[in-house]
């Protein structure tokens, strides 16, 4: 299948004042040297802990922060040299869906207000045709269209997420960004929202970038997985690759931390040592140094690359530079 969004090299660095009588400039360094593509789709799932990037990098995709460097190649064109006014109507087929549905929609205006704002912004002038497909993304989000005139404040947690995922669709995009669309939620709402995600790709042909910190969700969703750490992807495959063989010793202990399903299984929580470091001045070499209990010399001055060990499993450590040489190797052991 084809690529529908290409991020290469891209990064997002906040300056930062320093220096009362000498000013000096330092950046936030949110995000650096992200690469990655999502096909047409699918759904590639973006984790992390807090603070890691992942919701700056969605919100960088989308334009609404402006990015520092790098290309963001989506249906053709690079987003990262539209104007404002050709990203807005660029926006019609990459929408965002927002982790708070309670801070994303206002609370004073009533559902059928909320959904025709994007029509509106996209020339559709006819109130009643407005009006049919208002109802019509209603339904196809669970929610009665006896309630169009309702304010938003009167719904619950996961009927506004349901607006919220409906203000999203109602343009028919091609893609959506979905940062932390349940984190918000009861768990008992939580799966209710991720079926309803699933079953409108389906129906609507979507790929989605699904951003969570939360990776027992994120291996339900996603087709690929990408892990950040301070503001860099460590480590890029296919889901189950990645759960049953992480590499990255970060990736390790991100899937150690979460509670199995069958306790005569055994694993082992792996506790790390120290704090995420500041990304206003991240490590020279590895971002994982100062906390990884497999550290190595090299890992202090060299930066590692994302390198692709088998079949699109990318890692960024040292312990791997000579495994994708050996695997091609033993490939031609058993060919013989
Ligand atoms: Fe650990 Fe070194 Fe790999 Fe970084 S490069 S994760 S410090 S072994
Ligand atoms: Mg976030």
């Amino acid at each position: 299948t084809a690529t529908l969004l290409e991020v290469k090299d891209l990064k997002i660095y906040f300056p930062i004042k320093k220096g009362l009588i000498k000013k000096t400039t330092s950046y936030v360094k949110a995000v650096d040297q992200v690469s990655f593509s999502v096909r047409e789709g699918e759904t590639l799932g973006l984790v992390g802990e807090s603070g890691c990037g992942k919701s700056t990098t969605g919100r960088g995709i989308t334009q609404l922060v402006k990015p520092t460097a790098g290309s963001i190649m989506f249906d053709n064109c690079d987003l990262n040299d539209l104007s404002v006014k050709e990203m807005r109507r660029k926006r019609k087929e990459l929408q965002m869906v927002f982790q708070d549905p309670y801070a994303s929609l206002n609370p004073r205006l009533t559902v059928e207000n909320i959904l025709a704002e994007p029509l509106k912004a996209h020339g559709i002038k006819d109130r009643n045709k407005r009006k049919k497909m208002i109802e019509e993304i209603m339904e196809v989000c669970g929610l009665n269209k006896a309630f169009i005139n309702r304010y938003a404040h009167e719904f619950s947690g996961g009927q506004r997420q349901r607006i919220g995922i409906a203000r999203a669709l109602i343009l028919k995009p091609k893609m959506i960004i979905a940062d932390e669309p349940v984190a918000a939620l009861d768990v008992s709402i939580q799966a209710q929202i991720l079926n309803l995600l699933k079953d409108l790709q389906e129906e609507f042909k979507l790929t989605y970038l699904f951003i969570s910190h939360d990776l027992s969700v994120v291996r339900h969703l996603c087709n690929r997985v990408a892990v950040m750490y301070l503001g860099r992807i460590v480590e890029i495959g296919e889901t189950d690759k990645i759960y049953d063989n992480p590499l990255h010793p970060y990736t390790e202990t991100l899937l150690s931390a979460i509670p199995i399903s069958n306790p005569r299984e055994k694993k082992e929580r792996i506790i790390l040592q120290g704090d995420v470091p500041s990304p206003v001045d991240p490590p020279a070499g590895c971002a994982f140094v100062g906390r990884c209990p497999k550290v190595m010399d090299r890992c202090h001055e060299q930066r590692p690359e994302l390198k692709e060990i088998e079949g699109g499993h990318h890692v960024a450590c040292h312990l791997y530079e000579n495994e994708g040489l050996q695997l091609e190797e033993s490939k031609d052991e058993n060919s013989v």
